[in-house]
């Protein structure tokens, strides 16, 4: 951050403005609008400032003369539209000195501050800023959350200022306070005042606050989510609201830290990775932890890469619940075959060439793994294998011994969707050589179709050559293929 943001209160306090055009007229006014009483110093007013003048006469007062230093003495805050050289330099040195806040328009070397693009609903205020390396572009952003914020929501955020001590006494928990807000916001209680009828959404409130604090140990809940195979943009809708509203994160190593970022800023996050051979918290205790916290009244987020009931274990996490009656949801994610495959370029199916496409695991529980118990295999299917990178030679070679062919086309995908994605395409016969000269490491997926073919032509996703890895806690997950990082 090149600035930190905070919001002013200058009720009644003097606040010092140079200029007597345009730009200063428009400046004081926001800071009239703050409720600051302005000194307005100019040696001569113009159309602008003296309508400014004789709208406020009580609250702006004019200084007719051109600032010299210590003129700044006593001033809350100082803000320079002069447009005069020699006065904005001596003004940004005076001020500096005294540690007033100064800002000079369109000078940002002379500004200890800047002012943001704001929409106004007040009390609520909006602010943005691009620390003026994009000030249109901030005027972008704003005139579309105007679209989005109506008028109203100044008088739904009102209304819950007035209530904010009642819900304090009634709802002594954090959480609890937290869950009653949520369900007014989200509900109709909110729908009401924003619709005009600000008695009947009080009154809902109240109610909603009487029955959150007749609810002595409330039920927390578990909300199973898929995060996708790592590009932040793969997550639903659904994923975002509620990874903003859970309580606690459990999160496993498939899942990039740029998605655990987006979860609620003051939320727990416990990271529960699974790294091959070395099992950080194991399953079973996954599933406790997980019961165990919502039964504490928590809304605990598990996070999942790719889609929670593809090779995800999500089933199992659920039975745990179900045995305790915890209750949950489930958010399905953009599961790692099909990110992979679009972002590099290889259909699924095809009408020509692959009109079936099947999810297989290259690893198996015991470690052992017979692919030819799922055969006969064709070469009109897509074969995609999570999981099998230590395993390719073998999988490789099972797929040739069960007679397919061996220019059959066969592709990795290493870290899919993310900056650092690596695509590997060969045969069934080279993959392994290739994917050893490449230093493949993982997360990293196999698939086996026709229409690898394709993938020179359908390319559109470029990864960044030096991009760091997405999956910086991923474990090197192969003995006969050496992860990058060896
Ligand atoms: N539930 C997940 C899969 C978990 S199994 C999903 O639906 O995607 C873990 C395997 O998924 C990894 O070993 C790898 O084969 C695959 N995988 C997950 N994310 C990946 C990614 N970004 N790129 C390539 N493969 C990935």
């Amino acid at each position: 951050m090149d600035y930190y943001p905070i919001f002013l209160d200058l009720r009644y306090r003097t606040c010092l403005v140079l200029g007597g055009g345009e730009n200063a007229a428009r400046k004081a006014e926001g800071l009239l609008k703050a409720g600051a009483e302005v000194v307005l110093m100019t040696p001569a007013l113009e159309p602008p400032t003296e309508a400014l003048l004789a709208a406020h006469p009580d609250r702006v007062h004019h200084r007719a003369k051109a600032y010299t230093p210590g003129d700044e003495e006593g001033a809350a805050l100082v803000l320079s539209a002069c447009e005069d050289d020699a006065i904005d330099r001596a003004v940004h040195a005076a001020c500096t000195a005294r540690g007033i806040p100064v800002n000079v328009v369109d000078r940002p070397a002379f500004c200890s501050y800047i002012t943001p693009a704001l929409v106004d609903r007040s009390p609520l205020l909006v602010a943005i800023s691009s620390g003026g390396a994009a000030p249109v572009l901030a005027r972008q952003i704003r005139s579309r959350l105007e679209t989005m914020l109506p008028a109203t929501y100044g008088r739904l955020v009102a209304l819950a200022g007035r209530l904010r001590d009642r819900v304090q006494q009634a709802l002594p928990a954090f959480d609890q306070r937290l869950r009653f807000w949520e369900r007014v916001f989200d509900g109709p209680a909110a729908e009401a005042v924003l619709s005009g009828r600000e008695a009947e959404g009080e009154e809902r409130m109240v109610r909603i606050l009487e029955e959150e604090a007749a609810q002595q140990n409330p039920m927390g809940e578990v909300f199973l989510v898929g995060a996708g195979p790592g590009d932040p943009d793969l997550l639903t809708f659904r994923a975002l609201r509620l990874m903003q509203r859970a309580d606690v994160v459990l999160y496993d190593r498939l899942v990039a830290p740029a998605l655990v970022d987006l979860a609620r800023k003051d939320a727990e996050r416990i990271p529960v990775g699974k790294a091959k051979n070395h099992h950080t918290v194991p399953q079973e205790e996954i599933n406790r932890r997980l019961a165990d916290l919502a039964a504490s009244g928590k809304r605990v987020l598990r996070l999942k890469g790719g889609d929670p009931f593809i090779f995800g274990r999500g089933g199992e996490e659920l039975e745990g619940l179900l045995e305790r009656g915890i209750p949950f949801q489930v958010v399905p994610g953009v599961t790692a075959a099909q990110g992979c495959a679009a972002y590099a370029g290889i259909p699924l199916t095809h009408r020509d060439y692959a009109q079936s496409c099947r999810f297989l695991t290259g690893h198996r529980r015991d470690g052992r793994l017979d692919i030819t118990e799922w055969g006969p295999f064709h070469e009109d299917e897509t074969l995609v294998f999570y999981m099998g990178l230590s395993n390719l030679p073998e999988i490789c070679r099972q797929l040739l011994d069960a007679g397919m062919p061996a220019d059959h086309p066969a592709a990795v995908v290493e870290q899919g969707t993310t900056p650092a994605q690596r695509v590997v395409t060969a045969t069934l016969e080279t993959l392994t050589d290739r994917v050893t000269e490449a230093a493949l490491g993982g997360p990293a997926l196999t698939i086996v179709s026709k229409t690898v073919r394709l993938a020179p032509s359908l390319t559109w996703f470029h990864g960044a050559e030096d991009a760091p890895p997405a999956f910086p806690n991923h474990g090197c997950l192969s003995a006969e293929v050496p992860a990058r990082s060896g």
